[in-house]
C-alpha cells in the first residue's frame, strides 16, 4: 500500500464542514474589511524566499522544500505566502494608483519540520497582506477583524501578545546590545543560537533550550531601545486597539520569527492546542516591498494556521452544517427510474439528494447509510410505493412520514420541513 508523504495528510469529508465553515467565515468576514483574495502559486523561484524571509531565519536555513526543476532552475514550494504575495504586489504594478491594497489568501505552505501535532509538512494557512500604509490604525484595524475572525469561529480563549522590534533607526544600536550580552556566554549556546548570534541574533529567542532560554530572560529588552518614531507608532497601535477594546499582552521577548518584520510585531495563543499553542502569527513588514526590487511600500500582515484553527473549533462548530437534506431509498430495479427523476426534481429546486443505485440492498442496510449522513428527510421507493405510482417521504427528526405523488413531492417536504 501506498501512503501519503511523512508530515502530509488527507482531510477526509468527515472533517471538511469545519474547514469550509473556517474559509467561508474568512471569505465573509475579510471582504467587510475591504480584502480581496490573491492566489498564488505555490511553487516560486527559491531565490524569493532567500531574500524575502531572510537567510538568518530557520525557514530558509532548514526548513524548504527546494529542488531543481528539468532546466536546472532552483524552486522552493512555498514555506509561506508574503514574499510570494509581495512579489505579485510588485510584479502586476498593483501599487501603481497609490492606493492601500488589502489582499488575502488561503492555501497550503510547505516546511521541512518534525512532524507532531498541530505541526504539519504541509500545512494550509489563511493570511492577510496590506500594502501601502504604515498608519498605525492599518495595524489596529486589521487586528481588530483577526480578533472579530476569531471570535466568529468561536475560538477561546486566546492570548494576543503584541510588541515592537524596532526599525532600521534603532534596531542596530539593539542587536548590538544583544550581541553585547550573548558573546561572553558564546561558549554555553545551543549550535543554533551561535549561529543566530552571527546572522540574526533577535532570533535567539525562540531557542526552545531549557539553559538558553534562562539566558535570554535577562538580555536586554527591546522596548528600552525603540527610537521616538518607534515609540510612537506603538502607542498609537495600542491606544487604538484600547478604544477598540481589543484586549493584548505585551511580551518584549516577541520577535518572530523571519526576518522581515519591523515594529508591531504580534502572536495569538490559544492554550487548548497544547505544545504547538501559536495559532498565528504577524506584524508590520515596511521593508519588504523595498528589498524585492519594488516600490518603499509599507506592509502589515498575518498568517493563521489553518489546521490549528479548525482543531480549536468548538465541538459543534459546523455540525450538520452540510447534511444531505434528503436520502433515497430505492428497493428493486423498477425503483431506479422514479428515484433519479424524484432526485432531479429536489435537485433543481435547490435541495441536497444523496441517492446511490444500489436496488439489491436491504431496505435496512439503506436506511443505515441515510441515518449515518444524517439526511433530514428519507425518500423510499418500495414495491408497495413503485405499485400505486406515489413515493413515501419521512422526516428523520421525528419520524413522521406522508405518501405523495411525484408532483407534490416539492410542496409536501416544505410543508413537513417547516411543520
Ligand atoms: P509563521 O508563518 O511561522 O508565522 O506561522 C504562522 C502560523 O502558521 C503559526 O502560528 C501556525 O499556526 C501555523 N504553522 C506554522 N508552521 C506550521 C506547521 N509546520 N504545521 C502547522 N501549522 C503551522
Amino acid at each position: 500500500m501506498i501512503e501519503s508523504v511523512k508530515g502530509a495528510r488527507d482531510i477526509l469529508p468527515e472533517e471538511i464542514a469545519r474547514w469550509h465553515f473556517v474559509e467561508r467565515t474568512a471569505h465573509e468576514l475579510f471582504a467587510r474589511y475591504g480584502f480581496r483574495e490573491i492566489r498564488t502559486p505555490i511553487f516560486e523561484p527559491t531565490e524569493l524566499f532567500a531574500r524575502g524571509i531572510g537567510e538568518g531565519s530557520d525557514i530558509v536555513a532548514k526548513e524548504m522544500y527546494t529542488f531543481l526543476d528539468r532546466k536546472g532552475r532552483s524552486l522552493t514550494l512555498r514555506p509561506e505566502n508574503t514574499a510570494p504575495v509581495a512579489r505579485a504586489y510588485i510584479q502586476h504594478q498593483l501599487h501603481r494608483r497609490g492606493d492601500i491594497e488589502k489582499l488575502y489568501y488561503i492555501g497550503p505552505m510547505f516546511r521541512y519540520e518534525r512532524p507532531q501535532k498541530g505541526r504539519m509538512r504541509q500545512f494550509s494557512q489563511i493570511g492577510v497582506e496590506v500594502f501601502g500604509s504604515d498608519h498605525p490604525a492599518v495595524d489596529a484595524e486589521t487586528l481588530e477583524m483577526l480578533v472579530a475572525f476569531l471570535s466568529r469561529l468561536g475560538i477561546e480563549p486566546v492570548r494576543l501578545v503584541l510588541n515592537s522590534v524596532g526599525d532600521p533607526v534603532c534596531r542596530p544600536s539593539y542587536r548590538q546590545a544583544l550581541v553585547d550580552y550573548l558573546t561572553p556566554h558564546r561558549g554555553r549556546l545551543c549550535e543554533d543560537c551561535r549561529r543566530r548570534l552571527e546572522v540574526n541574533p533577535l532570533r535567539c529567542f525562540d531557542c526552545k533550550v531549557p539553559a538558553d532560554r534562562e539566558l535570554m530572560a535577562g538580555a536586554p529588552s527591546v522596548a528600552d531601545f525603540l527610537c521616538s518614531e518607534c515609540a510612537a507608532h506603538f502607542d498609537s497601535v495600542r491606544a487604538y486597539l484600547d478604544a477598540f477594546g481589543v484586549a493584548y499582552e505585551l511580551d518584549p521577548r516577541l520577535v518572530r520569527g523571519l526576518d522581515y518584520y519591523r515594529r508591531t510585531t504580534f502572536e495569538v495563543i490559544a492554550p487548548s492546542l497544547g505544545a504547538q499553542n501559536a495559532l498565528l502569527g504577524g506584524g508590520r513588514y515596511d521593508g519588504l516591498v523595498e528589498s524585492l526590487g519594488g516600490p518603499a511600500a509599507p506592509g502589515f500582515g498575518f498568517a493563521v494556521g489553518e489546521d490549528r484553527l479548525v482543531l480549536s473549533l468548538p465541538d459543534a462548530a459546523a455540525a450538520g452544517d452540510e447534511r444531505p437534506e434528503v436520502a433515497i431509498v430505492a428497493l428493486g430495479e423498477p425503483a431506479i427510474a422514479p428515484a433519479l427523476e424524484a432526485a432531479r426534481r429536489l435537485r433543481r429546486a435547490g435541495r441536497s439528494v444523496i441517492f446511490d443505485p444500489v436496488p439489491d440492498k436491504s431496505l435496512k442496510a439503506q436506511m443505515r447509510r441515510a441515518h449515518d449522513r444524517q439526511a433530514a428527510f428519507v425518500l423510499i421507493l418500495g414495491e408497495e410505493e413503485i405499485a400505486r405510482g406515489v413515493l413515501t417521504l419521512k422526516k428523520m427528526s421525528d419520524g413522521v412520514q406522508a405518501t405523495v405523488p411525484q408532483a407534490e413531492l416539492l410542496t409536501k417536504l416544505q410543508e413537513m420541513a417547516h411543520a
